[in-house]
């Protein structure tokens, strides 16, 4: 193919289609017949493939691939906009094969379009190539007439320097549009404007830079943003370049006015948190008062609480790079790979965790596709470096950028960054993070700084406290510790370094206070304040053996929620009485190849086994959507939540199914596994894998009539329950799902964590329905969804006829205590006065008042 650069300096353009070749007058939009944008010719295609017309850099490519611009090695914009008034296609029919920043041949392929659907939904399909800027004499022009991909279209000049249009910005690049706003946001261009703001530039087809403070951003990197260090009150210039660049200076403002009304509602919300929250998010401003007693040490509590224990340290590992790479190629290919597992990994982290856990992955997720980053790396790969060499100076010079900044919360995102860092080095490395770090019992955790993934990865059971001689009271960190009700102390200074490993030591983060030296007196009476704390625990998990019965008598089975051997072991050890959800997707998530129906029999006799005969709900694998797998490549969709999910693709892919359901019926005994159907809709769904299950049955000569049970997880699923349960033995209502679907909000997005309440009355009522349902047909309605664990919601969910709860394993010993005080009719009361409630702080303030809720 072409692209070659000729002698004189003459860069050759050519045909990124096949197709019909005119001039840009006969394009239907002034911008391009009035060369607005630049000179240049356009192509009717006959074919959706467009390539590369020069070799360059791919400057910008929306994420709605309707669009791309390639800069040529001599500093040549070349933009070329597939049809006209494309944009509002929104994707649909377009898929990028290469993503901003890359580096290509001529004749590469860029772009894929469905010439069907875009011609159907687009003004034309008629397509300018122009070069953005003025000045340009475009040579050996070709005449109008058939065009094939590589052909010559024309020849620029490059003798004489390019001259960009408009003015430039700080970088050089022209500028078509721009505006300059006061920031009213009270924290600042923090982390969660950045993000929206990031996000919302990926979606334009300009090239977007913001600057303040003489500083300028790629707006599509959260991290650069960040480091502009824009406060309240600042000046921020946004500046937009090539086509669409008013709309992407509108969109720009728009974010910014969502991310203000937003910062509103999480201010009101977080006035509102739970002690606990508001300790991490509260900054005392107690740091740097005089020490009291020999050995004291002052710092901040950054999560409240009393401990005592010994000093224990981990040391951070120095994951080893090396400096040289094998080939940009390799590397470029090596990152790309780290980078997609390290996402699958915190994928499935966050869809596992709570709305801090998964408001702070959202964060790191953001990290892995950031174009600041990525630039950083792949210059570094081009100039020959290893992927990790690059990665690591990419993360570390915007680490630096950020800890430059005198605004505390934005340098306590450093933290973030060096975990990402670590993440995707290991990955490279071929090591994931170990799930696990080993501590002594009754360990207080020392360290300078620790971060979220290094926090999470340490045995919960063995760690009574966190003391450090840094960190940040806002930091995720500290928000992660306050979840799992770790007392921490931060702050507490260099002398923190000169505590021995082993030393004994009482942690009072209520007081702001850690005791190195404490005197034997001091232990004894803090370990009694501990002791008689733990009692009340250990006598809690003691009960939680025993089958769990409400006040007046009425069975309410306390299961698990599993995606691990290892859970299932914890699970037992903590009370539950089966399994209500085995989430058999995440069993085989990080294969390159789909299990075999042997594997698959090994890993749910193994967890059969250690449920040691307890009942165990196999959910078919449950993948799309947020969940891909590598092994199970599924087309690109417009919006995945929406589409091939759950039993969709089962259904779409039998003989995925098939295998899986024949390993289910062989677990023994029989009777022990029920199976469960993911995102169901339409009992027509039910049917047909009952209709397998049966085939299968006859297949292995099984007698058995196995459990079928269907996830209420749609509005559609809760609000045909009864015909649902015609097809089925038991009904559990996946709460996560049903939130996201009847609210029309994103489970995982960061900014709405805190709307996505399972207490909406909307969805009050959809669970009514299905409880209603179960109660009709006498079969069994569960709770599988994080709603199960949540005390307040608990009696609502007993009063709409629900009779088991499924939950994470660490929450079965309070579950029981809390069920075992509550009778059924005050929890139907209850129930019924909230379904009339107009929202979800109504139903969370009616259930305070009636005392219901349990303990905070
Ligand atoms: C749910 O949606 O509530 C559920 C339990 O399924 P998952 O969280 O695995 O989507
Ligand atoms: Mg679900």
């Amino acid at each position: 193919m072409g692209g070659d650069w000729g002698v004189g300096l003459a860069l050759k353009i050519i045909a990124p289609l096949s197709g019909w070749c005119s001039s840009l007058d006969e394009v239907p939009d002034g911008v391009f017949a009035g060369r607005m944008l630049g000179d240049g010719l356009a192509i009717d295609p006959i074919a959706g493939t467009l390539t590369a017309p020069c070799a360059g850099e791919i400057m910008t490519l929306p994420e709605s691939g309707h669009a791309v611009s390639i800069r040529s090695p001599h500093g040549v914009d070349v933009l070329i906009h597939i049809g006209i008034d494309t944009v509002h296609l929104g994707g649909r029919g377009f898929t990028a094969r290469v993503k901003p920043g890359a580096r290509v041949q001529a004749g590469e392929e860029l772009i894929h379009f469905d010439l069907d659907l875009v011609a159907r939904g687009a003004k034309s399909l008629i397509t300018p190539i122009v070069v953005t800027a003025d000045g340009i004499v475009l040579q050996n022009r070709r005449a109008p007439g058939k065009v094939s991909a590589g052909d010559l279209l024309f020849e620029i000049e490059t003798a004489a320097p390019v001259a960009s249009a408009p003015s430039p910005n700080a970088a050089g690049e022209r500028i078509d549009a721009q505006r300059t706003l006061k920031i009213a946001l009270r924290q600042g261009l923090h982390a969660r404007p950045a993000a929206l703001l990031a996000r919302r530039a990926k979606a334009c087809a300009a090239r977007i830079t913001l600057a303040a403070h003489g500083r300028s951003a790629d707006a599509r990197s959260v991290v650069a943003i960040m480091a502009l260090g824009v406060r309240r009150g600042d000046e921020l210039q946004i500046q937009a370049g090539g086509i669409e660049a008013a709309q992407a200076v509108a969109a720009m403002e728009a974010a910014l006015e969502e991310a203000l009304r937003s910062e509103a509602v999480h201010e009101s919300v977080a006035s509102a948190a739970p002690p606990a929250a508001a300790a991490a998010i509260a900054v005392a401003a107690r740091a740097g008062r005089q020490d009291g007693l020999p050995g004291e040490l002052s710092g901040v509590a950054a999560v409240p609480g009393f401990a005592v224990g010994r000093a224990a340290r981990i040391e951070r590992r120095d994951i080893a790079v090396s400096e040289q790479g094998a080939g940009a190629a390799h590397e470029r290919a090596e990152l790309e790979r780290a980078l997609s597992h390290v996402r699958l990994r915190l994928q499935r982290v966050r869809d596992a965790g709570d709305a801090t856990r998964r408001e702070i992955i959202a964060a790191h997720l953001e990290f892995l596709d950031d174009p600041g980053l990525n630039d950083g790396a792949n210059e570094q790969i081009a100039a020959g470096k290893s992927a990790g060499f690059a990665w690591r100076n990419a993360t570390r010079q915007s680490i630096a950028a950020l800890q430059a900044l005198d605004d505390s919360r934005l340098r306590e995102r450093a933290d973030d960054l060096l975990d990402v860092e670590a993440h995707v080095l290991l990955a490279l490395a071929g090591e994931a993070r170990p799930m696990h770090l080993p501590l002594p019992e009754q360990a207080v955790l020392l360290a300078d700084d620790l971060l979220p993934s290094e926090l999470t990865a340490l045995d919960r059971t063995r760690l009574v406290a966190v003391a450090l001689s840094g960190g940040g009271a806002t930091s995720h960190v500290a928000i992660l510790a306050a979840a799992m009700e770790v007392p921490m102390l931060i702050g507490l200074g260099p002398a923190l370094r000169s505590i021995a490993d082993g030393q004994m030591l009482i942690v009072d983060a209520d007081g702001g206070r850690l005791q190195s030296a404490p005197t034997a007196d001091a232990i004894a009476h803090a370990r009694s304040a501990v002791a008689s704390k733990n009692a009340r625990n250990a006598a809690l998990w003691a009960a939680a053996m025993g089958e769990c019965h409400a006040l007046d008598g009425t069975r309410i089975e306390v299961f698990a929620n599993l995606g691990s051997i290892a859970d299932a072991m914890a699970a037992v050890a903590a009370g539950a009485e089966g399994c209500g959800l085995l989430r058999t997707e995440f069993l085989f998530i990080d294969r390159e190849t789909a299990p075999t129906e042997d594997e698959q029999v090994e890993a749910y006799q193994s967890i059969a086994a250690a449920l040691g005969g307890r009942p165990l709900i196999l959910r078919m694998m449950d993948v799309g959507g947020d969940k891909p797998l590598r092994y199970l490549p599924l087309p690109r969709e417009d919006n995945p939540a929406l589409g091939l999910r759950g039993v969709r693709t089962g259904l779409a892919r039998p003989d995925l199914m098939r295998a899986q359901l024949r390993a289910a019926l062989r677990v023994e005994p029989h009777g022990v596994v029920r199976i469960l159907v993911p995102m169901v809709t339409d009992v027509w769904e039910l049917s047909s894998v009952r209709a397998v299950i049966d085939e299968l049955c006859s297949e292995l000569g099984s007698q058995e009539r196995v459990a079928l049970g269907a996830m209420i997880e749609t509005p559609a699923a809760a609000l045909t329950a009864a015909a649902m349960l015609r097809q089925v033995d038991f009904i559990s209502i996946g709460s996560n799902d049903l939130t996201q679907y009847t609210l029309a909000m994103d489970r995982g997005h960061a900014q709405l964590a805190r709307r996505t309440d399972a207490l909406h009355p909307a969805i009050l009522q959809l669970m009514a329905a299905a409880g209603a349902a179960g109660e009709a047909a006498g079969k069994l309605v569960a709770v599988c969804g994080g709603v199960a664990a949540d005390r307040s919601a608990v009696p609502i969910l007993l009063g709409l006829g629900v009779r088991e709860l499924s939950v994470v394993p660490a929450a079965i010993p309070g579950l029981k205590r809390h069920v075992g005080g509550l009778r059924i009719a005050d929890c139907r009361d209850l129930a019924k006065r909230c379904l009339g409630l107009d929202s979800p702080s109504e139903v969370r303030a009616m259930i305070e008042q009636s005392g219901l809720g349990g303990e905070v």
